[in-house]
Formats: structure tokens, C-alpha cells, sequence
């Protein structure tokens, strides 16, 4: 059986008033049981604090994304292990805003996933198709080349996770049908299992794209849906601890 990850994403939305949103998210896991695994990836500024706020709760914190060296003349970027340092236990990497505003390739992925893996973290590993790729007919062979060459080959001892998010369902209120993401899911799963073998089976494969509390259920009861990557319904504390109840009532 696969614990769940409901993981929030901020992206770059939040000063320190959010740090209320933390503490709702934080009150109702406590009233809920610890049936699956709960995380928020603030902006960098947040992240001490969020992790701070978190210490001794269910709730766990991550980066956006980090940079594969340790330190060094990268002006504005973030190391696994400063994310590390700041209390996160996971990192988000190849999210395709990273691949789309900063030119990020599947190798530069794959790199940021070593240096999680280095510094301790669980990349969550974004993979995902356009608009046109899917039109054309081109998803599954998009994905499966992105999941080969993102994915590092030694997937570190806590194994990474792997997020399958539609470019074209991301922040648009378009969700992919569930035997959309069935289909995807399901060749994600053969995929890891053909590389990595039993390890491959227990990976977590989460779904992200305009998840709401109205589409977690159904999404969530997929069998290689494993949890979910939550972008701006998880900057309410109602709609994301809803989604999460959505994912253990499946359990
Ligand atoms: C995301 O940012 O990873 C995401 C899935 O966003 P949204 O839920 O807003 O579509």
C-alpha cells in the first residue's frame, strides 16, 4: 500500500500573513489522524518559518525548486541543502513553470533531483505534456521521455516522487478527465516498475492540475493516483484540507 502525498504548492503567492494559513492547515491535520503524508512548498521566504510553525505536526514543508550545486556564484538561486538547513524535506524540481520561464531541461531536472538526494530532500519530479504534444497524440511519448531523462538513476534511499501535471491543466481550471489520467498513471507506473524494478511499484505518481475539493475524489480513487500537487487550491486552508480528506476517505 502507497502513502498518499497531498502536497500544496504556493508558488510565488504569500508574505508572512500566509503563515495563518499554516496554522489552519496545521490545527485541522491534528483533528484528523495521520492517514497520509501532508506538505506545503512556500516561497523561499517562508520556508524557515513554515517549517518552524510545522515542527512536531503532521505537516511537512519543501522548496519550489533548488539548484544542483552545493554553493557558489548562483545569484538568486537556492541550494538543496540551505532548503535542507531551513527545515524542508522535500524539494519540487522540473515544475513546468521552471521548464517554461527558465529554460529548465529534463537533464537540469535530473541534476536538481541528485542534489535533493544529496542534501537529504525527496525531489517531487514534475513531468508533463502541452496543449499541442497531447493534440498531436504525442503525451505518453513525451512523458516517457521526460520521466527517463528527469529521473536520476540512483533514486536515493527515500526514492523520489514523481507529479504527472498537464502543462495545459496547470492554474486553468481545466482538469484532465480521470481516463486522462488513468492512461498516464498507468504507463508511469509500467515505467518505473521496467527501470527500478519492486521499487518502482511503491513510488508515489501524484497528479497535479487544477485539483479542487469538487475533482479530488474521483482523481484520488485512481490506483496509481498516490496523491496530488496542489497549486491554487491549497492557498486556502478549507479547500486543501478538504482535498486531503478527499485522499483518505480513498484509503
Ligand atoms: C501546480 O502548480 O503544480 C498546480 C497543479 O497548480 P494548480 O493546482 O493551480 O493548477
Amino acid at each position: 500500500m502507497i502513502r498518499s502525498l497531498i502536497a500544496g504548492n504556493w508558488k510565488m503567492n504569500g508574505t508572512t500573513v500566509m503563515l495563518s494559513v499554516v496554522e489552519e492547515i496545521v490545527n485541522g491535520l491534528k483533528s484528523r489522524g495521520d492517514e497520509a503524508d501532508c506538505l506545503i512548498c512556500p516561497p523561499a521566504t517562508l520556508l524557515y518559518a513554515l517549517s518552524d510553525a510545522a515542527t512536531g505536526t503532521p505537516l511537512k514543508s519543501g522548496g519550489q525548486d533548488c539548484h544542483a550545486e552545493l554553493n557558489g556564484a548562483h545569484t538568486g538561486d537556492i541550494a538543496a541543502e540551505m532548503i535542507a538547513d531551513a527545515g524542508g524535506q522535500y524539494v519540487i524540481v522540473g515544475h513546468s513553470e521552471r521548464r517554461a520561464d527558465h529554460g529548465e531541461t529534463s537533464d537540469d531536472v535530473r541534476a536538481k533531483a541528485e542534489a535533493a538526494f544529496r542534501a537529504g530532500l525527496t525531489p517531487i519530479i514534475c513531468i508533463g505534456e502541452t496543449l499541442e504534444e497531447r493534440e498531436a497524440g504525442q503525451a505518453l511519448n513525451i512523458i516517457a521521455q521526460q520521466l527517463a531523462a528527469s529521473l536520476p538513476d540512483n533514486d536515493g534511499d527515500a526514492g523520489a516522487v514523481v507529479a504527472y501535471e498537464p502543462v495545459w491543466a496547470i492554474g486553468t481550471g481545466k482538469v484532465a478527465t480521470t481516463e486522462q489520467v488513468d492512461e498516464v498513471h498507468t504507463a508511469i507506473r509500467k515505467q518505473l516498475e521496467e527501470r527500478f524494478g519492486a521499487k518502482g511499484a511503491g513510488m508515489r505518481i501524484l497528479y497535479g492540475g487544477s485539483m479542487k475539493p469538487e475533482n479530488a475524489g474521483a482523481l484520488l480513487s485512481l490506483t496509481d493516483v498516490n496523491g496530488g500537487l496542489i497549486g491554487g487550491a491549497s492557498l486556502k486552508a478549507a479547500d486543501f484540507l478538504a482535498i486531503y480528506d478527499a485522499g483518505i476517505s480513498n484509503l
